[in-house]
């Protein structure tokens, strides 16, 4: 893949749940090397449409297609995983007693690619890719530091690393900077731009402030479907954008 290249298609999808229609013949795409916020009011099928691109909901329409041809709806969520589709939720989860390198480590052994287990020694190449992941996230100075003891932001930079430890290649990230400090939330849109760089990155937030700070292109989410997409000041001057939020 090289930047540009189409990542990820979402095409026609539906999901409905008891007769009501979560996503409703939802369509975007993705390229390889952008960062792209998905907004939307509760409810408007952002969480579902991750739900479905990871293989946990299966929609009933539609397709979805990651890379240039690999078809996902036929996949489980282990295996799209493991295919390069990694995913945030929105509480850490890293593994309190651990420390930051640990974490990192136990993250990257996780992962089949490597055939290691737990108690192997790293090599060189497993080093430097923890060390240069250190430094996209921030944390080199607290690496010997117990990850139960980092704050909340630290926390999910932490987690952002052992995602990445995954070596993924397209990244969902759920509302990453609630409850986080301002100079928290700067650090975050820094992280993230840089991992876009080589990566492609979906971040699904509510923070317009922080949109802004790092958003190329947003995708408005209405009722499941794309209501509108562009920068954001195309967003804020969009007709149906303003009916639906302002109503005007
Ligand atoms: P968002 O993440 O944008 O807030 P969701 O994708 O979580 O929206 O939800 C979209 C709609 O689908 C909501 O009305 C929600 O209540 C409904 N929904 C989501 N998951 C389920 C489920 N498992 N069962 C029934 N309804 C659901
Ligand atoms: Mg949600």
């Amino acid at each position: 893949l090289k930047k540009g290249d189409r990542i990820l298609l979402v095409d026609g999808v539906s999901v409905s749940f008891d007769g009501f229609k979560a996503l409703n013949n939802l369509s975007f795409s993705i390229n390889y090397g952008e960062l792209r916020c998905i907004i939307g009011a509760n409810g408007a099928g952002k969480s579902t449409m991750m739900d479905v691109v990871t293989g946990k909901t299966r929609p009933d329409e539609g397709h979805v297609v990651f890379g240039e041809a690999v078809d996902l709806l036929g996949l489980n969520e282990p295996t799209i995983a493991q295919i390069g589709i990694g995913r945030k939720f929105q509480k850490p989860t890293v593994f309190q007693n651990n420390t930051v390198f640990e974490n990192l480590e136990l993250a990257m052994k996780e992962d089949k690619r490597f055939f290691k287990t737990l108690f192997s020694k790293l090599s060189g190449e497993q080093e430097d890719k923890i060390d240069e992941t250190l430094g996209l996230i921030g944390l080199k100075d607290l690496v010997h530091r117990q990850a139960g003891i980092l704050s909340h932001g630290q926390k999910q930079w932490l987690e952002i690393g052992m995602l990445i430890m995954q070596e993924p290649k397209l990244l969902l990230v759920d509302e990453p900077v609630a409850g986080m400090t301002p100079q928290e939330v700067e650090n975050t849109a820094e992280i993230l731009t840089n991992l876009a760089k080589d990566n492609a990155v979906v971040v699904v937030e509510h923070d317009m402030e922080f949109i802004r700070s790092i958003a190329k292109k947003v995708t408005v989410l209405h009722e499941g479907s794309v209501l509108a997409e562009g920068s954001m000041d195309a967003i804020q001057n969009n007709e149906k954008v303003r009916q639906v939020y302002l109503g005007e």
